[in-house]
């Protein structure tokens, strides 16, 4: 699972921490930044008048059903790895 490797790093104490902790911290940190923007995925997003998925108009909402919704978010989960 992924959040258990962020979880471990946050364990750490930071006098330990070598280069390839740093790294290894900062890949979680933007993991970290990643999850919680798909978390929010939805809210966040800006009325445009058109669905973000297939550009159809929309007279409410960000997307034109819920089909494109969830397969927006699919293509949101397989772009953060
Ligand atoms: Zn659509």
């Amino acid at each position: 699972m992924l959040l258990n490797i962020a979880t471990k790093t946050r364990l750490k104490k930071p006098h330990s921490m070598d280069i390839a902790d740093q790294a290894q911290q900062q890949s979680d940190l933007s993991l970290e930044i990643a999850i919680s923007n798909l978390r929010k995925n939805e809210p966040s997003l800006l009325y445009t008048g058109s669905c973000h998925y297939c550009d159809a108009l929309v007279e409410k909402g960000c997307f034109c059903d819920s089909d494109c919704r969830d397969d927006y978010e699919k293509q949101a989960k397989l772009s953060v790895k």
